[in-house]
């Protein structure tokens, strides 16, 4: 069987979670291989409801290994959290069930400051960010400024290198910010209260992740967020930190030289947006406040409202292709059902002129959307499991899709629960 990453085709929030935790019942090993706790995933499953932020969402499947890959923001403070928060629900975390990569790098107590900080000078210039402190954490990353996990196993060393960073970390915070000044106390006490109830997880991922594919086991990457927040291929400057595509899975899992043949791109069936930066197909006031309630649109991590408007087919069969998609999961098309007539975003016009190409991100501010509306269904559909039952207008608005991103859509998901898909194959 060849290796699986479900990915984000829009701008995060699609049901990643969802499929993950669906699909991991045909994978013996779930790996996520990027960005950190500043988003969520929603499972919900025999387990309960969970918002997960870290972990992977095969945490649930008995005999699933999960994997925080090399390329993931490790935030020691925040996992211990999840961890615990997770064991106290009756979901047991051991270092058999979840393995953290002794190359992936620590996201450190100042990264949530400089984070806030850096968003507070920015004013109404600012980016949105969850402060969670992934955008330092990154920067740090390639400045080569922060630690690996497996240095936790190297006290002197460790220390010597953290007495480094706090020297210049804070002249940071004090001299460009005006902040307090961290101490090795400091340092201390994360490392006591957080880094050591990590420290029987970490292990070399890498030699595991290459002994499982000889294995022939196989192996699920999961990203976080979607396309058009990658750092290289999104709305620069209003991305994430880190590379949210499948192409990155094999760099920031810990297998560079995984082949990834099967793509499951995740789209919802309307669009939603988190955050600053511009977002097309907006819809506002009483209709965006409607849809917003109907799909429950509001952040997993933060609980903000996000913005909310219909599917943007350009901006999705860009993301398809960025993600290199081999097939798409449609998520939340029950939410829809409310609808006397479905509006669609086709094409965008920009000074004029119409176009399906999904622009540079500079001109997104001027793009406005070309709407056209297709019938609704007006029926829950919440139930239905086969393809065959779907009403006609509801499968015409998949095949409107499928068409336009030039992909099969193999999975139709009618309802947050596990067993609320459809499949199409
Ligand atoms: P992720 O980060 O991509 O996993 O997405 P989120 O968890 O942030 O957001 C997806 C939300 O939609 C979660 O609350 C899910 O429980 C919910 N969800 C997923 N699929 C469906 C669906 O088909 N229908 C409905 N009504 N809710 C869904």
């Amino acid at each position: 069987m060849a290796n699986c990453a479900i990915v984000g085709v829009n701008w995060g929030d699609e049901g990643k979670g969802r499929m993950v935790d669906l699909l991991t019942e045909e994978f013996d090993v779930v790996v996520r291989y990027q960005g950190g706790g500043n988003a969520g995933h929603t499972v919900i499953n025999e387990h309960g409801k969970f918002a997960l932020h870290l972990l992977p969402s095969g945490i649930f499947r008995k005999g699933v290994v999960n994997i925080l890959g090399n390329g993931v923001a490790l935030d020691p403070e925040n996992l211990v959290l999840e961890i615990e928060d997770l064991d106290c629900k009756g979901i047991s975390i051991t270092p058999e069930n979840l393995k953290i990569s002794d190359r992936a790098s620590l996201l450190m107590p100042w990264h949530r400051d400089l984070d806030a900080l850096e968003e507070n000078r920015l004013k109404d210039k600012k980016y949105g960010s969850t402060k969670q402190g992934i955008a330092p954490f990154y920067s740090d990353k390639f400045q080569k400024k922060t630690v690996l996990a497996g240095e936790l196993f190297y006290p002197k060393q460790l220390r010597e290198h953290l007495a480094g960073l706090l020297e210049w970390k804070n002249l940071i915070l004090t001299k460009v910010y005006g902040a307090k000044a961290y101490t090795m106390d400091m340092l201390e006490e994360w490392l006591e209260e957080s880094c050591e109830k990590i420290k029987p997880f970490i292990t070399d991922t890498g030699a595991f992740l290459k002994q499982a594919q000889k294995d022939g086991k196989r192996i699920l990457f999961e990203a976080q967020l979607g396309s058009l927040r990658d750092l290289d291929y999104g709305i620069y400057p209003y991305t994430t930190s880190s590379n949210t595509t499948a192409a990155y899975a094999p760099i920031g899992s810990g297998l560079p030289s995984a082949k990834i043949g099967r793509v499951i791109g995740v789209v919802k069936a309307y669009s939603t947006c988190v955050g600053e930066g511009p977002f097309v197909c907006e819809m506002f006031g009483r209709e965006a406040e409607t849809l917003r309630e109907a799909g429950a649109e509001y952040g997993a991590k933060t609980g903000r409202p996000r913005r909310v408007g219909p599917i943007d087919l350009v901006a999705t069969r860009y993301g398809a292709e960025v993600q290199g998609c081999t097939e798409i999961a449609l998520t939340k098309l029950d939410v829809l059902s409310y609808m006397e007539q479905i509006p669609v975003c086709v094409a965008y016009e920009i000074n004029g002129r119409q176009t399906e190409t999904f622009p540079f991100p500079a001109a997104l501010a001027d793009a406005r959307p070309v709407i056209r509306t297709v019938p609704g269904w007006k029926r829950d559909i919440s139930q239905v499991r086969t393809w065959e039952e779907l009403p006609k207008e509801a499968k015409d608005y998949v095949l409107l899709i499928e068409r336009a991103l030039e992909c099969p859509v193999t999975y139709v998901s009618v309802g947050p629960e596990r067993e609320s898909i459809i499949l199409r194959k």
